[in-house]
């Protein structure tokens, strides 16, 4: 499954930030994923929840946020949003354009608790 394998790699992600950061939990991770990632969110939050077993983020949250798809036209300049079977241009309708949002799957943040501050000093 692709989004089992999507997890995976969010995962080895998230342990590898919160070991960076000395976190011993991960309360809630916020992913940003594009309609044109490829990526179904229902599937992937399903994913996540065998994913997540035994590591860090086991009692994490897993928020999904979808963003708009954004072009930038190379005729015109002109930027703005468009449908995700329609890559044009919003002002001139020109189909030469640059996708310059909408393919992504980013790890937006992580909530993390557990950080010691201070290094334990045994007595
Ligand atoms: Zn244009």
């Amino acid at each position: 499954m692709h989004e089992m394998s999507i997890c995976q790699a969010l995962m080895d992600q998230v342990e590898r930030i919160a070991g960076e950061q000395g976190a011993s939990r991960v309360d809630k991770i916020v992913l940003s994923i594009g309609p044109l990632a490829g990526v179904e969110p229902e599937l992937l939050s399903r994913a996540y929840e065998v994913a997540c077993l035994q590591t860090i983020a086991e009692n994490a949250e897993l928020e999904i946020e979808t963003g708009p798809i954004v072009v930038e036209c190379r005729k015109c300049g002109a930027s703005g949003e468009a449908g995700v079977s329609r890559l044009v241009c919003p002002s001139c309708g020109d189909w030469q354009v640059n996708l310059t949002q909408g393919d992504e799957l980013l790890l937006l943040r992580l909530e993390v608790s557990g950080i010691s501050d201070f290094p334990k000093v045994e007595s």
